[in-house]
């Protein structure tokens, strides 16, 4: 990913980009074409002598390229920041060049025809980029090291090219380091050869599969290897010496994970070997066959509680397909590399979790989209308009985008949805694709026009709003459901057509029925002898809506008890404002106990605590033992907002005995709303504490902050 994404336990992804409560209007950003060029570039050879202590290098860029019109008499290279020394062609002939900002211009020896094939190298100086390629000093946190981050225009800030994703060429790097350190980089490694002089090392990598320019990587450190195999396959962890006891866990599922992608998509593993390497910035950055993973990443046995890796390291793993192997024509397209990625996510989840921690990582993609359409911005997916590419990588591109697939797959059905993705890797493999490539692959496979599909939930912003009510008429022994979308039209949301599962339950047992929505007013009849003790719209949750539908108490009481995991955790969410309602509370109280599932447990507890009630102290307590770490963390939550100082004690013992960070970081936080001037010292003490991300200390003072405003 890039936006430097980092999954939480709930698979959200948070954003470096700070939340903007004011609406953002997309429309006004400027409308973004496709990079038109007339030549093809065929392969990188990139020589580089890594000073990493003196934060600069000097290059020599061989680039093979190929006319795509008749009579090319000058190549136009993207290049930023370094000094171009020379240019020579393939006899060392020394050839005129230009460097402006951004940009090389070398002047050809002569006019060059389209089925000619040629080389010219760029010998060049660079010191400490901004962008492309990044220097670290060696600190407490990590050695001193260089790494890329070439995404999206990062290479032009270390060796000139073709910067832009709808040309893909082979690439080939030879880098010189101080001895002591390795360099990891695309491809396969052709060899490692101490020099003469001792004192360093040339690392030469291969990546003979063509790819585009911002996935190609380059790491250099003192790096610990942790060795691991997918069949013939290696699987290495590079990460530093101080993380070596950590990388296992941390990754140690990767080669599970590409043997269930490569079954999945019908597509093998594609690249010559999979590294993950750890770099001083962000969450992850796929590249072919090298991942870079953020510090922030590496998990320890505390950190695995709540922060578990599996997120990430599968989402950028599915990339090394989605983004890597098929990758977006340009960046508009975003979503063939982000939403396929972050379903691909979801799948391992359900795979490896089970189909509970699947619908849950599903309902938090839900969320964390809803939270972008209504406190940011909606736009299609498909879209041209954006300053720089990150404006697109949001959430949109990503959970909006697996939403639909989702969606896609309800359609299709399992077999014809899997087959699509399986035909559009072979289709599109080590090329680049967009929508139009997709809907072509989905009616080739399936035969089946989606356009209105696509249409709807690619091309045009929104989500449906869906406001349903049901009655039940005991004399034609029918169920009555209205559904209307209510959604607001005016920003070019459509009315949607979408095919919807109506559950209803009664005495006898659950009956599904399958409608299509296809109008802003809907009706439907379903047959209906007994009273209906639980009508659900959407039964499985497939679809990306908000909705409204009226329940009464005991119909959400049964729900709680009876319905699969989002429908008991909507239904808890439901009874919070009904807690005086008689037999609401004993049956959250019942829920928050005794749910099978921890995420019921835990919205049970969020409910309970809504209602403030000091009676509810001794179960509250009791609860800050559950076996899973969200409902312990609840629980100290519910107790915080009481607001009571006799409790500072029990507080500051749970955070003690609290194996996860979480659970702690909320033991401090409720401590801050005790107003007791004894957690003051126990307060500042925690805000010294080393922790995961620093959640203790961030906790901690913030504690410190209601503490003092008391
Ligand atoms: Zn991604």
């Amino acid at each position: 990913m890039r936006i430097d994404a980092v999954r939480s336990l709930l698979g959200i992804i948070i954003l470096t980009i700070p939340l903007n409560p004011q609406a953002i209007d997309v429309y006004k950003r400027p409308v973004q074409v496709e990079r038109s060029r007339d030549f093809d570039f065929i392969h990188y050879l990139i020589r580089l002598d890594i000073d990493i202590a003196g934060k600069s290098f000097n290059g020599r860029m061989t680039a093979t390229l190929r006319p795509l019109r008749d009579g090319l008499e000058k190549v136009i290279l993207d290049a930023e920041e370094f000094t171009v020394r020379e240019v020579r062609d393939e006899s060392g002939e020394a050839l005129a060049f230009e460097q402006a900002p951004g940009r090389l211009t070398v002047k050809l020896p002569r006019a060059f025809r389209h089925d000619e094939k040629f080389s010219v190298t760029v010998g060049y100086d660079g010191r400490d980029p901004k962008k492309g390629l990044r220097f670290y000093e060696a600190s407490a946190e990590r050695p001193a090291m260089a790494a890329s981050d070439s995404w999206p225009y990062g290479v032009r800030h270390w060796f000139p090219g073709y910067d832009y994703p709808n040309d893909k060429a082979t690439s080939e790097i030879i880098a010189t380091v101080a001895a002591g350190n390795k360099v990891v980089a695309n491809g396969r490694l052709i060899s490692v050869k101490e020099n003469e002089d001792a004192a360093t090392v040339t690392f030469h990598w291969l990546q003979d599969k063509p790819h585009s320019t911002y996935l190609i990587f380059l790491a250099a450190a003192p790096y610990e290897v942790v060795e691991d195999r997918f069949g013939a396959v290696p699987v290495n962890y590079w990460v530093y010496a101080r993380h070596a006891a950590d990388a296992r866990r941390t990754y140690g599922k990767t080669p599970e994970m590409m043997a269930y992608f490569g079954a999945l998509f019908g597509y093998d593993y594609p690249w010559d070997k999979y590294d993950q390497v750890e770099v001083p910035f962000g969450g992850g950055a796929e590249s072919t066959s090298a991942t870079a993973m953020g510090e922030r990443v590496i998990v320890d046995e505390r950190a695995e509680i709540d922060f578990p890796s599996l997120g990430i390291v599968s989402h950028e793993l599915a990339h090394q397909w989605w983004g890597d192997l098929v990758t977006l024509r340009t960046w508009s397209e975003a979503w063939i590399n982000e939403s396929f990625a972050t379903y691909s996510d979801y799948l391992y989840f359900e795979h490896a979790l089970g189909p509970d921690e699947g619908a849950v990582n599903l309902l938090n993609k839900k969320t964390a989209y809803l939270r972008e359409a209504r406190e940011r911005y909606i736009r299609p997916i498909v879209f041209d308009r954006y300053e720089g590419p990150s404006d697109l990588f949001d959430s949109h591109s990503y959970p909006k985008g697996a939403l639909v697939l989702h969606m896609l797959r309800f359609i299709l059905g399992d077999d014809a949805f899997f087959r699509t993705l399986s035909a559009f890797l072979h289709d599109y493999d080590f090329d680049v694709a967009d929508t139009h490539d997709f809907k072509r692959t989905v009616k080739t496979v399936t035969g089946q026009n989606l356009d209105w599909f696509f249409d709807q939930w690619l091309y045009k912003p929104g989500h449906p709003v869906f406001d349903a009510s049901s009655e039940w008429d005991q004399t034609a022994g029918l169920l009555r459901l209205r559904v209307r979308q209510v959604q607001d039209r005016s920003r070019g949301i459509p009315v949607y057509r979408t095919p919807a599962r109506i559950s209803v339950t009664d005495e006898s047992g659950k009956r599904i029925h399958e409608v299509w929505i296809e109008d802003e007013d809907e009706a439907f009849e379903f047959p209906a002898s007994g009273r209906p003790l639980l009508v659900r719209f959407d039964d499985g949750h497939i679809l990306l809506k908000e909705l409204t539908f009226p329940k009464s108490a005991s119909e959400l009481l049964f729900q709680l008890q009876k319905d699969d995991v989002i429908g008991r955790m909507e239904a808890a969410s439901s009874l919070a404002g009904l807690a005086k309602v008689s037999g609401v509370e004993e049956a959250l109280m019942k829920a928050a106990e005794r749910d099978p599932f921890w995420a019921v447990r835990e919205a049970a507890l969020q409910a309970l605590g809504q209602a403030k009630e000091k009676s509810l102290i001794p179960f509250l307590k009791k609860r800050c033992a559950d076996p899973h770490s969200r409902p312990r963390a609840a629980a100290l939550s519910a107790l915080g907002e009481l607001r009571e100082p006799g409790i500072a004690a029990f507080l500051i013992e749970r955070f003690r005995k609290e194996p996860g960070y979480l659970a702690q970081a909320e033991a401090l936080k409720a401590l801050g709303k005790t107003g007791s001037r004894a957690a003051k010292s126990f307060l500042k003490e925690a805000e010294g504490m080393p922790s995961f991300r620093n959640i203790i200390r961030d906790a901690a003072r913030q504690a410190l902050k209601d503490l003092s405003s008391e």
